[in-house]
């Protein structure tokens, strides 16, 4: 059985996930990744395997491989937000 190593309570189980990474300021979203994933915290690792075709993926361009195009809302905290000031 697969501890997590964060933490030290959870299981790591064989889960699909979804997965966000920023390539030259734009993001991108894989969906279907396999991953462990901790069943109490929610640590989620790759095998160096998968992380290494999400890198390919991700650098191989932009119109080769998506499958869909999502709009994404954006929101932008406002300068109140930050209290320290
Ligand atoms: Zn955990």
């Amino acid at each position: 059985m697969n501890r997590c190593r964060v933490c030290n309570n959870g299981v790591m189980e064989e889960q699909l996930v979804e997965t966000w990474m920023c390539r030259a300021g734009k993001w991108v979203l894989f969906r279907n990744v396999p991953a462990t994933v901790c069943n109490i915290c929610g640590e989620r690792t790759f095998s160096q395997e998968v992380a290494e075709r999400l890198a390919t993926m991700l650098d191989s361009g932009d119109s080769e491989y998506p499958t869909s195009f999502d709009y994404v809302p954006v929101f932008t905290a406002p300068h109140q937000w930050n209290s320290r000031t």
